[in-house]
C-alpha cells in the first residue's frame, strides 16, 4: 500500500535527519536501476524523477551521481535529460575513474572534469578481451567475437556490443571494453541473471587468470546480480575522492550524506559513507548485505519507483510548515 510505505519512509527520514533542511543534505546516488529503468523499454529516466532530482538541487541539496556506466552514457542518459537551468550536479562515471561537475544552461555547457584517473592500458584491455572470449567459448562452443566487436573493444572510446546472438541468448548480453572504465560483461534485460547468463558472470568473476590480470593492473572485480565488472576504480574509492577533492570537500563537509543505490556494485559506496543515511531500492535479499543494515538504513522496494517514494517523502518532510518572513521575496 503506497500510502503506508510513504508514511514509513517519512517517519524514517524524520527520525534519521531530524529537521535538517535540504540545503544541508547531499545525496550520493547510483544511476542505472536506481534512477534509470532499463528493463522497461523506453521509460529510462522518467520525467517525474527528473523533476524530483531538479527540485532537490533547486532547494539547495548537493546531488552526486556515482555510476558504473561510462561518461558518454551518463551524459546521454542522465545529465542531458535534466531540466534546463539545473545545476551544479556532480557525477563520477565509470565507477569513480572520473569526477565532474555539470551545469545545464541555454548554451548547453559541457561538463567540467575535476578529477580523472589514467585510462587502462591497451595491453590490459587486450588480455581481458582474449581471456573473456576463451571463457565464453568454454560454455558456448565456437563462440568468437566478430572483427567489428574486436574493433570496438580496441577503439579509443571503447564500447559495448551485444553478443547475445553468438551466445544463443534471447536477452541482451553486453561485453563492454572502455579505456576509461575497464572491462565488463552485463545482462541489462533482467535484474538478476539466471541460467547461462549467471554461469558466464561467475566464470568471468571467479577466473584465476582474470584475477591475475586485474591484480597486475590494479583493477577491481565486482560480481553483481546481472554483471561482472573488471574496472579501474570502485564506488567506494569514488566516495572517498569526492569527499577529499578541493572543489567538493568544502561543499560536502558539514552536510549529512544520504546514500541511494540498488545493487551489489553500490556496496563500497555505502561502506565509504558509513556515517550517512542509507536508502536502498533494490531487491530485498540484497538490502542487508549491501547496506550493512542498522537503524540508519531503509529498504524501499521498487527500484526507480522506490526512489520516487524516497525523493517525494524527503521533499515533503523537509518543507517547513511555518513560512519565514526573513526569506520572503527571494
Ligand atoms: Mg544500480
Amino acid at each position: 500500500m503506497p500510502h503506508t510505505l510513504r508514511s514509513t519512509v517519512t517517519h524514517f527520514l524524520n527520525r534519521t535527519l531530524d529537521a535538517t533542511p535540504i540545503r544541508e543534505l547531499a545525496i550520493l546516488s547510483d544511476m542505472t536501476g536506481t534512477l534509470l529503468d532499463q528493463t522497461d523499454d523506453g521509460s529510462g529516466f522518467a520525467p517525474s524523477l527528473r523533476a524530483a532530482v531538479a527540485n532537490f538541487v533547486e532547494a539547495g541539496g548537493v546531488f552526486v551521481l556515482i555510476s558504473g556506466d561510462s561518461e558518454a552514457i551518463v551524459e546521454d542518459q542522465f545529465l542531458r535529460r535534466l531540466p534546463p537551468g539545473i545545476g551544479p550536479v556532480f557525477f563520477a562515471p565509470a565507477s569513480g575513474s572520473k569526477i565532474g561537475c555539470w551545469r545545464s544552461d541555454s548554451a548547453g555547457t559541457s561538463p567540467e572534469i575535476l578529477f580523472e584517473l589514467p585510462p587502462a592500458p591497451p595491453s590490459t584491455l587486450r588480455a581481458l578481451t582474449q581471456r573473456v572470449e576463451q571463457i565464453l567459448a568454454e560454455r558456448v562452443p565456437g563462440f568468437r567475437f566478430t572483427p567489428e566487436q574486436r574493433e570496438v573493444f580496441l577503439s579509443p572510446a571503447g564500447g559495448r556490443p551485444d553478443v547475445s546472438g553468438q551466445l544463443g541468448l534471447g536477452e541482451i548480453a553486453w561485453v563492454e571494453c572502455r579505456p576509461d572504465k575497464g572491462f565488463a560483461i552485463f545482462f541489462p534485460g533482467s535484474r538478476r541473471a539466471a541460467g547461462l547468463a549467471c554461469q558466464l558472470i561467475d566464470d568471468v568473476a571467479y577466473d584465476s587468470e582474470i584475477r591475475t590480470i586485474a591484480e597486475d593492473s590494479q583493477l577491481r572485480i565486482i560480481r553483481g546480480a546481472n554483471f561482472c565488472d573488471v574496472i579501474l576504480s570502485d564506488k567506494g574509492a569514488a566516495v572517498n575522492r569526492i569527499r577529499q577533492l578541493p572543489a567538493l570537500a568544502p561543499l560536502l563537509d558539514r552536510r549529512t550524506l544520504i546514500v541511494l543505490g540498488d545493487g551489489r556494485n553500490d556496496l563500497e559506496m555505502y561502506a565509504a559513507a558509513a556515517d550517512g543515511v542509507h536508502v536502498f531500492v533494490g531487491a530485498e535479499e540484497d538490502f542487508t548485505t549491501v547496506t550493512g543494515g542498522g537503524d540508519r538504513a531503509i529498504h524501499i522496494p521498487g527500484f526507480t519507483r522506490g526512489t520516487e517514494v524516497f525523493l517525494d517523502a524527503l521533499a515533503s518532510s523537509r518543507t517547513s510548515p511555518v513560512a519565514r518572513s526573513d526569506e520572503s521575496g527571494r
